[in-house]
């Protein structure tokens, strides 16, 4: 599930962009607000962010600017009103990884997401985040809410694994192959003792036994 936080403060584009964003099979969270786009945009669950410049309480620009000081990289497209070259450079000296200026058809706007979002699925292979537990992939470094965690290796490669399927219910078959590979007897109880491990150091809600079947990261 791919979503997609729309801060925009005029109803009729939140509501047109947001339909076609949907139909298109994307997730859409509409803030109106500068401050409370900023908040929302640092939960954490969001994709890709779509925001408009003129905002009540703070201006894109200004949601743009703390967005990057607490450390987000999420993927940024400013919708800019006009297509003035003060706008474009300001933004993208803020830290926008794009803009697409008012008006612009639907179209326009989707493949400028595509793309955007495809880009940090690559860069995705870096890290993994989900709610407050982010993995760092090539340090090997986990934190829960901004506080380094201690894993052992197969830890990792285990909250990896439901890191990169969130929501989705994976069978003790699936995570012994995955992390411990095919030579594990498959009757062992290893996975269990391992979610155990990790709930203890994660946060017990988090990965959710589903009966009869396996578990699922929430
Ligand atoms: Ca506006």
């Amino acid at each position: 599930m791919t979503t997609i936080l729309l801060v925009e403060d005029e109803p009729r584009i939140a509501a047109f962009v947001s339909r076609g964003l949907e139909s298109a099979g994307y997730t859409t969270v509409i803030v109106d607000d500068g401050a409370e786009g900023l908040l929302r945009a640092l939960a954490g669950d969001i994709d890709l962010v779509l925001l408009d410049v003129g905002l009540p309480t703070l201006d894109g620009f200004d949601v743009l600017r703390q967005l990057r000081a607490h450390g987000s990289s999420v993927p940024v497209i400013m919708l800019t009103a006009r297509s003035s070259t003060r706008d474009t450079v300001e933004g993208l000296d803020a830290g926008a990884n794009d803009y697409v200026a008012k008006p612009f058809t639907f179209e326009e706007l989707l493949a400028r997401v595509r793309s955007r979002l495809r880009e940090s699925a690559t860069a995705a292979g870096v890290s993994v985040a989900h709610g407050d537990v982010v993995l760092d992939v090539l340090g090997r470094r986990a934190t829960v809410d901004g506080r380094e965690v201690e894993l052992s290796a197969r830890e990792f490669a285990l909250a990896e694994q439901f890191l990169r399927n969130p929501g989705r219910v994976l069978s003790r078959e699936q995570l012994l192959s995955r992390v411990w590979g095919m030579d594990f007897d498959p009757g062992s109880n290893v996975v269990d003792v391992y979610v155990r491990y990790l709930r203890g150091k994660l946060g017990v809600h988090h990965i959710i036994t589903v009966r009869g079947a396996g578990y699922r990261w929430e």
